[in-house]
This record gives structure tokens, C-alpha cells and sequence, in this order.
């Protein structure tokens, strides 16, 4: 049975805790109902086998929850130890940039600082960059990492899905040949709005949105490399981490490619929703219009 992983703020305190439905179930609550204490973050739950024990605890009845629209919900993970990210994993897209299909999975990295709330601003420093873009995305968390991984092993290691968008600056990225700087700044990696635990992969896909009109929209189905296949290929040299977050590489659609370019401005609206998981809702804010 789907369900989420979240985390919130409610009564101006930080927490975590499951929601089915509309109602949330709060770390509290799933300490006394499995008996046992839980760490203080969702990150460091993550990291031990006691995730496995919260997820099971699915949708029996607690005592205590709170309604999904009384708390403030928050990125899910803002600690994980990598975050991954795939370039060109839709044949659509990867002819969009003028390149080939490629071979093997492209990666690059985001740092923590990178991360932002689901439905908070992303604050763009507009005397650096003047070319922001979306990329929506499938993202999902590892629950247990490890090297060399079979493909079974890769399978069992996906904890859940949740949106992400990749946000790129695209001149930074133009200018230094390689991506890192254009696609690290701070705020650039909203996701969320949860991470959803139990949900087929096949189910899955993208919407994106700017001001409510669609961009993007892409099924789990058109990935080259799906979520199992990148932890197998990556796990032959770098050891996975429960914890890491790897974003899936987006779809066509982005404004860079579009045809006159639609690069976004201050105050657009972007919309990034996970068929069956959610949607996380950002407002770009030029910090010079601010
Ligand atoms: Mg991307």
C-alpha cells in the first residue's frame, strides 16, 4: 500500500512521521506504537534498518495524528550523503540538445546546499546567472546502499519516489563546458513535496508546469536508464548510500530547447508533479526584483 515519508513543521517544531491520506502521523507516535526511540530526522531514520519498521507500521491505527493541512511540509531529506543526477535519460530530450542516445548513464552531482523546500521560492542571484531553467524530474532516495550491486539488490535498495526539479543556470553551464557550477546554486534543487514508499515504478511520470501552462510531460516508461539499471551501473565503482538521492534525468521540454527559448523570469510559477506521488510548487524570485 502506498504511503508517504515526510517532514514538517508543526507548532513552530521540526519532525517527521508518515501521512496516509490526509492525516499525519507524527515520529512521537510511531516511537510509542513500535516500542522503541527513533533518531530525530527522517535523514538519520534513513540510514538504519528502523525505516524498514516505520514503513511496515502502513496504515494500522494510531492514537495521534495531525491533518496533512495543518502541518507545513518541508523537504523530506536535507542531509543526503550524495546527491546524484542523470543527464540525457529521455530519447526526446537527449535529440532536443543535439546529442546521441547515450551508452552509458551521465551523471553529475548537486551539493546539499542545492536543496529547497517543495513549495518554498528559488532565490536567483540575477547578477550572476540571467538563464534559469526547469527540469522536472523522477527522483528517489536509497534505502541501503553498497557496492556491485545485483540488479535485485538495486531493486530492494529504492526507498521511494518524489519530485525534483533541476534547476540550471544556463549560462553558468554553457560557459564552463561541464555542468556542476550552472546546476549547484543554492536553493536550485527543490523536491518533494514527500517521498513516496510502496508505489510502482511504472506508474510514475512528469508533469511540468510554468504559470499553469504544460512543458513537460513524460511517462517512466520513455527513461533510457531506469531507477535499478543506474544504481547497478553506478554501484561497479562508488559505493551507494542509504540516504543518496538520485534525480532521473528530465524529459523534453525544457526552456533552454524550446523554440524561441522560454527561460524563466521573475515571478514564474513552476509546477514539477510525480504521476502518484505529488507536485511541489516553486516561485522564482530574482533577488535584484525581490
Ligand atoms: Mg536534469
Amino acid at each position: 500500500m502506498p504511503m508517504r515519508l515526510l517532514s514538517f513543521v508543526y507548532g513552530g517544531r521540526k519532525d517527521y512521521g508518515i501521512s496516509l491520506d490526509d492525516e499525519v502521523v507524527p515520529s512521537s507516535e510511531l516511537s510509542r506504537v513500535l516500542g522503541k526511540p527513533l533518531p530525530p530526522t527522517l535523514d538519520e531514520l534513513i540510514g538504519t534498518p528502523l525505516v524498514d519498521e516505520v514503513v511496515s507500521l502502513g496504515s494500522r491505527a494510531f492514537e495521534r495524528s495531525i491533518k496533512l493541512e495543518e502541518v507545513e511540509i518541508i523537504r523530506p531529506i536535507s542531509n543526503p550523503p550524495k546527491i546524484i543526477c542523470l543527464g540525457r535519460n529521455y530519447a526526446e530530450h537527449a535529440a532536443e540538445t543535439g546529442s546521441q542516445l547515450p551508452s552509458e548513464p551521465v551523471i553529475f552531482m548537486k551539493p546539499r546546499t542545492s536543496l529547497n523546500d517543495p513549495f518554498s521560492d528559488v532565490l536567483v542571484p540575477d547578477d550572476y546567472t540571467s538563464e534559469v531553467d526547469y527540469e522536472g524530474e523522477i527522483a528517489f532516495v536509497v534505502k541501503r546502499g553498497g557496492r556491485k550491486l545485483s540488479e535485485e539488490e538495486a531493486r530492494a535498495s529504492i526507498l521511494g519516489y518524489l519530485a525534483f526539479n533541476d534547476v540550471t543556470a544556463r549560462d553558468l553551464q554553457r560557459r564552463d563546458k561541464q555542468w556542476v557550477r550552472g546546476k549547484s546554486l543554492d536553493g536550485f534543487a527543490p523536491i518533494g513535496p514527500w517521498i513516496e514508499v510502496g508505489v510502482d515504478f511504472e506508474e510514475l511520470g512528469i508533469f511540468t508546469w510554468v504559470n499553469g501552462e504544460l512543458r513537460q510531460r513524460a511517462s517512466s516508461g520513455e527513461m533510457i536508464f531506469k531507477p535499478w539499471e543506474i544504481l547497478m551501473v553506478l554501484s561497479r565503482g562508488m559505493t551507494m548510500e542509504a540516504g543518496d538521492l538520485i534525480a532521473t534525468g528530465t524529459p523534453a521540454g525544457v526552456g533552454a530547447f524550446s523554440d524561441p527559448p522560454r527561460l524563466l523570469r521573475h515571478g514564474d510559477l513552476v509546477e514539477v508533479e510525480i504521476w502518484n506521488v505529488g507536485r511541489i510548487r516553486n516561485r522564482i524570485v530574482f533577488e535584484s526584483l525581490r
